[in-house]
């Protein structure tokens, strides 16, 4: 039998495009370089923060509208939970990228928000150490996303239409085969008509011509147990801060695992086979800086802490595209989780068809060699 569709990475976009396709009646094959449950690529790491009014760009809203009901309606076929709304507050000078651009997202798409000056925020999130001349953007539609168990809930409905997936078998390379794709792997070689890529880090590895345009990037997660206030910490929305240096980002306070932040982009340029797993002093001391200087209640013991990837793209917006038989995603640049729900959808609709009906025009391969962002 020839096979519809191989996928290649079953992580947060290839699990869901896995989904698509074989809920269509598509005969699915997918394939994961690393034992299912690993955590070893982008998605790991207990939460993932999904929001509306969107800093990065108003193009991405109505994809993360779509993404929103994705997730809600793969919760009602699984009976899993997936998503937490906790609402999303974005804090900075009033002139800055994180709150022109949120405001620009919520106006342009009649989100529903609040600006809320310094006095406000300090009143409502005495946690923080909020400067003078701040304001905030409270996103009603907005919290975090489970991505361990989202990655499984997709692998598992999958299977349930069909599927069959494949662990700890890396793919090699591929090759044109006739009006279809030859796929070789650590163990064998297979042919479909299509082949659907979201190797995430790895995928330059299969798109050379991706290559030159993308770098991987390592960052670390670390979860604190706060000094007290833990019920102010528990209530919090997910949070995003742009400071002086750089963002830096959050979530709510949980029994379990402490509070979990981050800084986004400290900018450690690494290969994703030989990265370093382990979290150091100094990566400790960078966000630990920062809790000192804005939330010195959350600067307390070290709970856990975890390394992760970001593939990056030169204007960091994501690439989403298709050439002949082989369609892929990548480049998320440390923003593309939220999004997985739909990018499976809207992979699996590029492959079958050659087009989606959202608007991702924006995102294309093209750009790369242009230098230029459609959006
Ligand atoms: C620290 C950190 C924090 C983040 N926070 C957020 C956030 O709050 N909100 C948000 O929306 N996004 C966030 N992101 C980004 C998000 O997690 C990624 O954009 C997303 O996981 C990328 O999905 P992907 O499917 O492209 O890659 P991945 O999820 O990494 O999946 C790729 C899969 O491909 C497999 N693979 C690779 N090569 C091969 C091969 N040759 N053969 C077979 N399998 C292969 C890998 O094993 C992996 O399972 C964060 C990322 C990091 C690192």
């Amino acid at each position: 039998m020839t096979i519809d569709s191989i996928v290649v990475g079953l992580g947060a976009h290839g699990s869901a495009a896995a989904y698509h396709l074989a809920k269509r009646g598509r005969s699915v094959l997918g394939f994961d370089r690393f034992a299912r449950g690993h955590t070893l690529a982008s998605f790991g790491g207990l939460s993932r923060i999904i929001r509306l009014s969107y800093y990065e760009h108003a193009s991405y809203v109505p994809l993360l509208k779509r993404a929103w009901g994705l997730w809600r309606e793969l919760e009602r076929d699984s009976g899993e939970t997936l998503l937490a709304q906790t609402g999303g507050l974005y804090m900075g000078r009033p002139d800055g990228e994180l709150v022109t651009g949120s405001l620009a997202s919520a106006r342009t798409h009649g989100l529903e928000h609040q600006v809320l000056e310094s006095a406000e925020l300090r009143r409502r999130f005495p946690v923080f150490n909020i400067d003078p001349d701040w304001i905030g953007v409270l996103d009603s539609q907005a919290g975090w996303l489970a991505p361990e168990r989202c990655v499984e809930t997709h692998l598992r409905q999958a299977e349930r239409h069909g599927a069959t997936l494949r662990f700890a078998e890396p793919i090699e390379r591929w090759e044109p085969d006739g009006d279809g794709v030859r796929v070789t792997s650590s163990q064998g070689s297979y042919r479909a008509r299509r082949l659907v890529i979201a190797a995430g880090s790895w995928l330059p590895r299969l798109l050379p011509q991706l290559a030159p345009h993308l770098w991987v990037e390592r960052n670390v997660l670390f979860w604190f147990e706060p000094r007290g206030e833990l019920d102010a910490f528990a209530r919090l929305p997910v949070y995003i801060v742009e400071d002086t240096d750089r963002f830096y980002y959050g979530f709510p306070y949980d029994r379990e695992n402490g509070i979990k932040m981050a800084g986004l982009h400290f900018g450690d340029r690494v290969d994703p086979d030989t990265v370093d797993r382990e979290a150091s002093p100094a990566d400790e001391e960078r966000v630990r800086a920062w809790l000192r200087r804005r939330m010195p209640l959350a600067n307390g013991e070290r709970r856990r802490a975890q390394v992760c990837m970001y593939t990056n793209s030169p204007d960091r917006h994501f690439i989403i595209d298709r050439e002949g038989p082989v369609t892929y995603a990548s480049a998320c640049s440390g923003h593309g989780f939220k999004f997985a729900s739909a990018v499976g959808e809207i992979l699996a609709d590029l492959a079958t068809t050659g087009r989606s009906s959202l608007d991702i025009g924006f995102l294309s391969g093209d750009r790369l060699a242009s230098g230029t962002m459609k959006a």
